[in-house]
This record gives C-alpha cells, sequence and structure tokens, in this order.
C-alpha cells in the first residue's frame, strides 16, 4: 500500500495496468542485475575494406539473465534510459570495453555506444577518463558513437563535450547515419571522425536504386571532407562488392561475425579476411 499524499492508502497494483506493472518488475531486476553482474559486453569486428584488416571492435551489451538467457539491448536499453540506470550501465560498458581492448593488438580499436541520456550526463568526462585511466587503453583507440538525437537540442553543450572528448584523443562517430533527422550541416558543425551508414541502406542496396544513390552520397561525402565511413549490417559479399566499388571505408555485420563474448576477439581477428 501507498500513500497517495490525501492521507488515504490504496494498492497501488490495482491502479497498475499490466504494461506499468511488467516494467515495475523489469526495472526492479535492471537494478539487481547490475549488483549481480548479469551484464556482459560482446564484441563485432569492424573491418576496413580495402585490406580486409580488422580494424575495430563494436562493444555491445548483453544481459546474462538467470532465467530468460541471453537478452539484446533493445528490451532493456530504453527503460534504462527512462530511469536513469543507463549511466551505470554505461559506465561499466566502458570499463570493460577500455579494459578488454588494452590486451587487443594495439593497431585493434574499441567503439563505444553512449545513449543521449548518458551523453548529457555530467559525469560523462570523467567516466571516460576513469576508464581510459583505470585500463590503460591509449584515448586514441576509443571511439564513441553518438546518433543523431543527441545533436538535436543544446548544440552549445553538445559542442563542448565532443571537443573536450576529442581533446583528449577521443574519436566521435555519428551512428545510424540516415535514419534520423540527417542533416548535412551536422556534419559541418560537429567534429565528426566518422559516419556509420545505417543498416537499412546496406540491407537494400541490391534492390533499392535510392540507396545505392545514398551510399554513394554519403562516401563520397566522407571522402571529401576527410571523415571514415563505416558501413553496417553488411551480410553478404554482393553487398560487400558494392561497398567497395563506392569507396565505402570500412565494413561490420554478419557476413564477419556476429557479436560474440570477449574471449572469442582472437578467434575473430584470425578469422577470414576480405577477398
Ligand atoms: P547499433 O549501435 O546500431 O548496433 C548495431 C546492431 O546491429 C547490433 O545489435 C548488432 O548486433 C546488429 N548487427 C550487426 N551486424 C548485423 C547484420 O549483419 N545484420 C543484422 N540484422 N544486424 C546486425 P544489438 O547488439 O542488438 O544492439 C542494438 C542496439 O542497442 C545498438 O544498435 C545500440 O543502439 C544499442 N546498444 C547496444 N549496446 C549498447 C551500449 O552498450 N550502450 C548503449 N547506449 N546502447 C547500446
Ligand atoms: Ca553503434
Ligand atoms: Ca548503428
Ligand atoms: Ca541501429
Amino acid at each position: 500500500a501507498k500513500a497517495d499524499g490525501r492521507g488515504t492508502y490504496r494498492f497501488f497494483e490495482t491502479g497498475m495496468d499490466a504494461r506499468a506493472q511488467a516494467r515495475r518488475l523489469l526495472e526492479m531486476d535492471l537494478r539487481a542485475a547490475l549488483q549481480r553482474d548479469e551484464f556482459e559486453v560482446f564484441y563485432q569486428p569492424i573491418r576496413d575494406v580495402a585490406s580486409g584488416r580488422v580494424v575495430a571492435f563494436e562493444a555491445l551489451l548483453r544481459w546474462n539473465h538467470p532465467q530468460r538467457g541471453l537478452i539484446a539491448p533493445i528490451h532493456f536499453i530504453p527503460l534504462a534510459e527512462e530511469t536513469g540506470l543507463i549511466v551505470q550501465l554505461g559506465e561499466f560498458v566502458l570499463r570493460s570495453a577500455c579494459t578488454d581492448a588494452a590486451s587487443w593488438p594495439d593497431d585493434v580499436d574499441v567503439a563505444v555506444n553512449l545513449s543521449p541520456v548518458q551523453f548529457k550526463s555530467p559525469n560523462l568526462i570523467a567516466s571516460v577518463t576513469e576508464a581510459l585511466a583505470a585500463s590503460g587503453l591509449d584515448a586514441r583507440r576509443l571511439e564513441l558513437e553518438i546518433t543523431e538525437s543527441v545533436l538535436l537540442q543544446n548544440s552549445e553543450a553538445t559542442l563542448t563535450t565532443l571537443h573536450e572528448l576529442r581533446a583528449m584523443g577521443v574519436r566521435i562517430s555519428l551512428d545510424d547515419f540516415g535514419t534520423g533527422y540527417s542533416s548535412l550541416s551536422y556534419l559541418r558543425s560537429f567534429p565528426f571522425d566518422k559516419i556509420k551508414i545505417d543498416r537499412s541502406f546496406v540491407s537494400e542496396l541490391a534492390t533499392r536504386e535510392d540507396s545505392m544513390a545514398i551510399i554513394r552520397a554519403v562516401t563520397g561525402l566522407g571522402r571529401s571532407l576527410g571523415i571514415v565511413t563505416t558501413a553496417e549490417g553488411v551480410e553478404n559479399d554482393a553487398q560487400l562488392e558494392l561497398l567497395r566499388r563506392e569507396g565505402c571505408t570500412q565494413a561490420q555485420g554478419y557476413l564477419f561475425s556476429k557479436p560474440r563474448p570477449a574471449s572469442d576477439v582472437a578467434m575473430m581477428l584470425e578469422g577470414p579476411r576480405l577477398r
């Protein structure tokens, strides 16, 4: 029972619909999972298209739920963002990714996704600094991926944060390019090192002329602005061949590997090279 503020009590379950209850359970579960160390960072290789070399791994969060098994981020990140738990979760990912990457060959970078909530948190610079110091990882090996939604509001504060990160040596990628409120002016207003072309354009490469045109435009833009372009969600050789022809810098996708645990990184580094 819970006081409703007017001195009367009611059972708060009765006023709550099933969805709200499920949410509350998930939130409690999330907090407990952080305590119990149930989160794990998986890695997916990113290859240089021209040489075939693995140049980086993207860190992708997984929840090892004792009853429900491995849970993908789409099922818990939105709630973690609403409740603010994403800040703690994000710090866990940063620390894990930097620590893991410190043991990889030093020409292999690590990319970490930042939630807009985490990006706006006053702790961000301190958490990045702390993760780098604790792991001993060279800041130049860390890439932070942000989405266009971060750029929408308070561009002054955003710009300051981006400049601070880059001054540390960290690189910034614009994730899911083409899906949000893509504006070419972002590329001029904000300092990006890399554009990640969203999977939806890659998956429609063979069937839609306009997807091909968009990829051609983005890779061309990247080339002239000196920004690396990475294609996401590359699943077959035909897509890779088209990307190579358009001069896309890097490729990532199931064609090379699904995201796997840190213990599989050595195997993924040795995996099949591009032809
Ligand atoms: P994203 O950053 O766009 O990550 C790429 C997603 O595409 C990953 O899904 C990856 O497993 C999937 N993927 C990679 N290659 C292929 C492919 O060839 N085909 C297909 N169909 N899918 C592919 P995942 O791991 O489920 O992550 C989903 C989203 O959750 C990520 O999208 C990212 O936005 C978010 N996320 C993951 N980890 C973190 C994290 O540590 N922090 C934050 N804030 N968000 C995260
Ligand atoms: Ca990403
Ligand atoms: Ca993406
Ligand atoms: Ca995405």
